[in-house]
């Protein structure tokens, strides 16, 4: 992948729904991401069953919208691709052999495991950052399967 400026692409994980709190931190970091990349895929929400109780999901998943919201309307204002992407398992696949291990964070217990290493292929992952990258791959396959070219 290409690590210039305005080159790469990026896969944005529920995780960093925690740091979307504070507006203007957002428009920062969505702001940084599209300047950043040329491609930007975020995980459908829908999917993810991270937060139990019913307060703290509406208020996560406030800040989540508002922050896809920016990061489209600022990755078409830029001309860049945005995509959503099924995230279902990006947290129990491991990225690197691509498997779903038994080692991988499940269940409720899943949900507090931030490390874990993959017991198939001997990978360490970190779970937001396994995770944004399976969601980047997908969206790359995505795109390489079907976008019409008009
Ligand atoms: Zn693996």
């Amino acid at each position: 992948m290409p690590k210039s400026a305005g080159t790469g692409s990026v896969g944005i994980d529920l995780g960093l729904k925690t740091a979307a709190t504070c507006s203007d931190a957002m428009h920062k970091f969505s702001t940084g991401l599209v300047e950043r990349n040329a491609a930007i895929f975020v995980g459908n929400v829908q999917a993810g069953a991270m937060v139990k109780t019913r307060m703290a999901k509406s208020t996560l998943d406030a800040g989540w919208s508002m922050m896809k919201t920016m990061l489209e309307y600022k990755s078409h204002q830029a001309g860049i691709v945005f995509e959503e992407v099924n995230e279902a398992y990006t947290t129990q696949t491991c990225s690197r052999c691509g498997g779903i291990p038994a080692s991988s964070p499940k269940g409720r217990t899943g949900l507090r495991m931030r490390r874990w290493t993959c017991c198939d292929c001997g990978a360490e992952h970190h779970r937001d950052v396994n995770a944004a990258r399976n969601i980047a791959a997908r969206g790359h396959a995505r795109l390489a399967g079907g976008i019409p070219v008009l």
